[in-house]
């Protein structure tokens, strides 16, 4: 089968197609045949050594697809079934891949395979993020980076449905226009404006309950200077660089406020928790109060292209990769 591997760590032409093995399942293991394959930006991290890996290394933690065997003690598949998986194992830029079966999840007859691939990993990091790391409602404010992206799309949508005023916060008048249009109430365009004075303005200067920041680095001080006391700092992501190390005195300083770093694979860290996961993330789109446009599609020889064009801000919502 053809997988995409890395043998060190650096730039998009890192990417190389290699031949290997069909794997077969060992116990409690599924082979899934993916049709569709999901790039994300932590992607890119895995690919920098941002996040080290062992080399060399597959890349991708997410595809959709149908189940080509089972392995000992698996009763939740059967051959033939169609799955999808976002956490893992890394290595999903691949014809077809070795999940637990535990980590695999049933997809939907509402969900094609090109949808579960563009949403599985996007929309469960924003369900999470908008319902348990900071449980959104009607009395809230939230500002979100990066609002014309895979996640940020999904996030502006879930949060308009919980009933908050979104402050949608993206690269250019094209991008705001679609956070506008997925329900945004106020959009900052981050290559124009001052990120904190377009809250303080939309905010009767009072600032923000929540600000979910995938952006990292570039807009630390500006998520900081957007809370009003006792806001919370979702600090999820890294698009621009890390964020500095946070000083508790900058948190008391700014209004006593509270700052988390969260991940997908905590939040999901259960068979059971990934499940309730998926199928919440999987209702919002049969639901339709979450539309996943159409992803960018690229062939699998051509992951180097997409990790480009989703590292130079040119991409709008999801990317994905045709085996
Ligand atoms: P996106 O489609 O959102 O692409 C990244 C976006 O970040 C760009 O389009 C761009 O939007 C913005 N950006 C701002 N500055 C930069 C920069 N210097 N370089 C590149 N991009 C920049 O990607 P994903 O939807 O895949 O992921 C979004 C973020 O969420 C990532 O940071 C990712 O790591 C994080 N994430 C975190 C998870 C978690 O559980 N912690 C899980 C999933 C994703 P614009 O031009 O509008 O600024």
């Amino acid at each position: 089968m053809k997988t995409i591997q890395i043998h060190r760590h650096g730039g998009p032409e890192t990417l190389v197609v290699e031949e290997a093995d069909m794997p077969a399942p060992g116990p409690g293991q599924v082979l899934i045949r993916h049709t569709v394959i999901g790039v994300n930006f932590i992607d890119t991290y895995h690919r920098t050594g941002l996040y080290p890996l062992r080399l060399p290394s597959g890349l991708g933690m997410e595809a959709a697809g149908v189940v080509a065997a089972v392995g000992e003690g698996v009763t939740r598949f059967k051959r033939g079934d169609r799955a999808g998986y976002c956490t893992g194992p890394i290595g999903a830029y691949a014809e077809a891949a070795l999940v637990a079966a535990d980590r695999a999840v049933a997809l939907p007859d509402s969900v094609s395979d090109e949808t579960a691939a563009a949403v599985m990993l996007k929309g469960m990091t924003a369900r999470y993020l908008v319902r348990k790391t900071f449980a959104v409602g009607p009395e809230h404010v939230a500002v979100i980076h990066a609002a014309a992206g895979g996640v940020g799309q999904i996030l502006v949508q879930w949060t308009k449905r919980l009933g908050a005023t979104v402050i949608a916060v993206a690269g250019g008048p094209e991008k705001c226009a679609l956070a506008r249009s997925l329900g945004a109430d106020h959009t900052i365009d981050s290559l124009s404006d001052d990120i904190a004075q377009g809250v303080r303005a939309a905010t009767g200067g009072e600032g923000a309950d929540v600000v979910y920041d995938s952006v990292g680095k570039a807009t630390f001080e500006a998520s900081l200077n957007s809370l009003k006391p006792l806001g919370m700092f979702v600090s999820f992501g890294n698009a621009s660089g890390p964020a500095p190390d946070v000083n508790p005195g900058l948190l008391n300083a700014k209004g006593s406020l509270f700052f988390t770093r969260p991940g997908l694979f905590h939040y999901t860290r259960t068979a059971s928790l990934l499940q309730e996961t998926a199928e919440e993330t999987f209702a919002a789109i049969a639901d339709g109060f979450v539309k996943v446009a159409t992803p960018r599609r690229y062939a699998l020889a051509d992951a180097a292209q997409a990790h480009r064009d989703l590292e130079a801000r040119r991409t709008l919502g999801s990317l994905v990769l045709i085996p």
